[in-house]
């Protein structure tokens, strides 16, 4: 299928630039000489570092150091899940939970019809990937908005 081949090579294309080292986003601005982060993930690190410092300035204030190191673990999760979705096995499976994450931040309930066994009869691992990305770039900002709420309540 030609219009298939046009389709890997456009996701080839979306994937071959430079992601952030945790959250594997390609779509953002990077920053650092070691470990390229975005924003997001920079200001993470930060936290993590001084939760870190504080620690023995404040007992109490473990709390914070467990949180932002959960937050790093959240952002690295991220990263393996929608980080080159050019290269990743997509399946029914996958794309039916992306919907429904989507459904829930839109309509706060799951899809009446979303059946996994649907998309891997009706799409190729090409267009499986396409719809994907475009429901991770919806889910991605989400879960980079509430990332310490995730992670404090986790
Ligand atoms: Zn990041």
């Amino acid at each position: 299928m030609r219009r298939n081949k046009e389709l890997e090579d456009l996701l080839d294309d979306f994937f071959s630039g430079e992601r952030c080292a945790w959250c594997g986003d390609n779509d953002r601005k990077l920053v650092g000489k070691d470990i390229r982060l975005c924003n997001s993930c920079r200001r993470i690190q930060a936290l993590v570092r001084e939760s870190e410092r504080d620690q023995d300035k404040h007992p109490f204030g473990v709390d914070e150091l467990e949180i932002a190191k959960r937050m790093e673990k959240l952002a690295k999760a991220d990263g393996a899940r929608f980080g080159g979705i050019n290269t990743l096995k997509i399946d029914g499976v996958d794309l039916e939970h992306a919907f429904n994450q989507v459904a829930q931040l839109t309509i706060h309930r799951d899809l009446p019809y979303n059946d996994a066994n649907a998309f891997e009869e009706f799409f190729t691992l090409a267009q499986r990937r396409f719809l994907f990305y475009l429901l991770s770039s919806i889910i991605r900002i989400d879960a980079r908005r509430h990332r310490k709420m995730s992670a404090a309540y986790a």
